[in-house]
Formats: structure tokens, C-alpha cells, sequence
């Protein structure tokens, strides 16, 4: 190998979000994965939601903000036909 053009070569765990850690090499050190072979539907065979984010509960809040508001709308719109 040459001199100075390598980049270092670490003892590395990845941590995945599940809890699962796999020691490896990497030139990275410390990684965080939030989904690994452990947990991975393709892998577990299982369906599982996988939301990493909290992308799922952010959606559904503002799907009920949407609702909320729809409804609101409905009901003024009542009072005034009155
Ligand atoms: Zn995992």
C-alpha cells in the first residue's frame, strides 16, 4: 500500500436503532444506522412500520389538524344558511 494516501482503518461498531450492534472495520467510527439485517422487513420477514423520524406521528397530526379544521368549516357554514 502506498504512504499518506489511505485513510485510517478503525475497529468500528454500527449501532442500529433497534438495539442490534454489529462490530466491524470501517474508516468511520461509531456508526449509527437506524435499520439493520436484524430489523430490516426484507431480513425479518415481517411487516414492520418503520419510522425513524417520528415522520408517521407528524403526518397523522397534521392530517388531523386538516380534519379538524374541515369540520370546523362545515359546522359555520351551517349557523350562517340558518
Ligand atoms: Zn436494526
Amino acid at each position: 500500500m502506498k504512504k499518506e494516501i489511505h485513510p485510517k482503518y478503525f475497529e468500528t461498531t454500527i449501532t442500529c436503532a433497534c438495539g442490534n450492534v454489529i462490530h466491524t472495520r470501517s474508516t468511520a467510527k461509531d456508526i449509527h444506522v437506524e435499520i439493520c439485517s436484524a430489523c430490516h422487513p426484507f431480513f425479518t420477514g415481517k411487516q414492520k412500520l418503520i419510522d425513524t423520524a417520528g415522520r408517521v406521528e407528524r403526518f397523522r397530526k397534521k392530517y388531523e389538524k386538516i380534519q379538524k379544521k374541515k369540520e370546523e368549516e362545515k359546522s359555520s357554514d351551517r349557523s350562517a344558511d340558518q
